[in-house]
């Protein structure tokens, strides 16, 4: 039997016609529709990329957004972190994204704690990572977050079912595993060091796949009827690929992600749900 497919692209399209009307009842009560800046050190390709596709998605729902682009010889760590000062203090500014890569010179973890929680849309700073770690409300990583709307896509109980998580990074694997445990599933963490991953994950009702090599996770280790949601995008041969061998998976899951199309378009609009929920918490809505 062929898995039923949860389609990344069309959930985006359903969450931000959700979220365009949300911004226009937001713009009609208080006259004011959230604004995000976003802060590109350098002119790597990917990330220029990244910035255009921000863009389009946020104006797209009715975000304003603005970007920054330094030049990557000319600016030093406490310009980035001047600029950041300057707009966690403008109540016209709702949310702030820092791109990677940053050159060298520069920490990305301290640029990123200098944003005020508030204004964190990726949900990247210590603080709002200590929220999501002691189940309190806060602003959480899109891609985790994106990976949870295509599991709860499914229309399948996730109370007390057990869900694997292949990768610890802290964009990834150890977010979406604390997002996981406040659906109250259990949950178990697996990475690099892990003995008879195949053997572990053949346990799971839900399978995370965020370790970023191609194909890695094979069908049959896949227990029959599990979910799949495959986080990892690689380059292969000039195609994007994800964590998981789709050909065999897709035999064994009852519900799977494909790549691409499934949790990239989600995370983009996770971004703009992000600007939306910090712009509520700063108008204290
Ligand atoms: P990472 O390299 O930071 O972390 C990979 C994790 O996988 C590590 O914790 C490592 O221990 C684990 N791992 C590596 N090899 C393993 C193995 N053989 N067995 C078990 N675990 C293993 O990667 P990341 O930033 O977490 O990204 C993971 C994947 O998700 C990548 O393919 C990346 O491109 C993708 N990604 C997708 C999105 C999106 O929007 N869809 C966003 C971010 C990352």
């Amino acid at each position: 039997m062929s898995a039923q497919i949860l389609d990344g692209k069309l959930l985006a399209a359903q969450l931000k016609t959700a979220l365009t009307q949300e911004i226009k009842r937001l713009r009609e009560s208080v006259q004011e529709a959230p604004r995000i800046f976003s802060i590109v050190v350098g002119n790597d390709p990917a990330s220029l990329s990244y910035a255009a596709s921000q863009q389009k998605t946020a104006q797209g729902v009715g975000i304003q957004y603005e970007l920054r682009n330094f030049n990557a010889e000319s600016t030093t760590q406490d310009d980035v972190l001047n600029l950041i000062g300057e707009l966690n203090s403008y109540d016209h500014v709702h949310g702030i994204i820092v791109n990677k890569p940053l050159p060298a010179q520069m920490n990305f973890k301290a640029i990123i704690n200098a944003i005020t929680p508030y204004k964190d849309i990726e949900g990247m700073n210590l603080m709002n990572f200590g929220r999501l770690l002691m189940g309190e409300e806060g602003i959480f990583p899109c891609t985790p977050s994106a990976a949870l709307e295509l599991l709860k896509s499914s229309g399948v109980p996730l109370k007390g079912k057990h869900a694997i998580v292949i990768g610890r990074s802290e964009i990834v694997g150890k977010p979406v595993a604390l997002l996981l445990l406040r659906e109250d599933m259990t949950v178990t963490v697996c990475h690099s060091k892990t003995i008879d991953l195949p053997f572990v994950v053949h346990d799971a009702d839900v399978v995370i796949a965020a370790l970023g090599r191609p194909g890695f996770v094979k069908g049959e280790w896949i227990r029959q009827g599990a979910i799949v949601v495959d986080v990892g995008i690689n380059q292969v041969e000039g195609k994007l690929v994800g964590d998981v061998d789709f050909a065999s998976a897709v035999q064994k899951a009852s519900h799977i992600t494909p790549v691409p199309g499934g949790v990239g378009p989600v995370t983009a609009v996770m971004l703009m749900n992000n600007a939306v929920k910090a712009f509520k918490i700063l108008n204290r809505i």
